[in-house]
């Protein structure tokens, strides 16, 4: 079986990094955490990352949980079955992990 996008079934090409990356090409949040997505539905994150600001990335927590809203969003509309692999649940564990020690740091 090809492997499916998550967002609508067709035929994945990419890989969508859900909290995505700062600004300059740098490296991204959580480099492990994706999921397989076909072309057009890896734009459309960023594209709704920038039509509600979330392109611009100033505290890095809060840019974070902000994409990560917009991909919860995003999963909802679906009616496909869950194609989640467990490492995206695992890398996604350790996403929120890592922004909870993040803001429990400052305090
Ligand atoms: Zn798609």
């Amino acid at each position: 079986m090809k492997a499916q996008c998550v967002y609508c079934g067709q035929p994945a090409t990419e890989q969508d990094h859900l909290t995505g990356r700062p600004a300059g090409n740098r490296p991204y949040f959580d480099v492990d955490l994706w999921v397989l997505a076909c072309g057009a539905c890896n734009k459309v994150a960023f594209q709704s990352w920038r039509a509600l600001g979330f392109d611009r990335v100033g505290d890095t927590a809060v840019a974070r949980l902000r994409r990560l809203g917009v991909f919860a969003a995003r999963m909802s509309d679906r009616e496909l079955p869950d194609a989640l692999q467990p490492s995206c649940w695992a890398a996604l564990a350790r996403c929120f992990t890592e922004i909870a020690d993040d803001i429990e740091g400052r305090q």
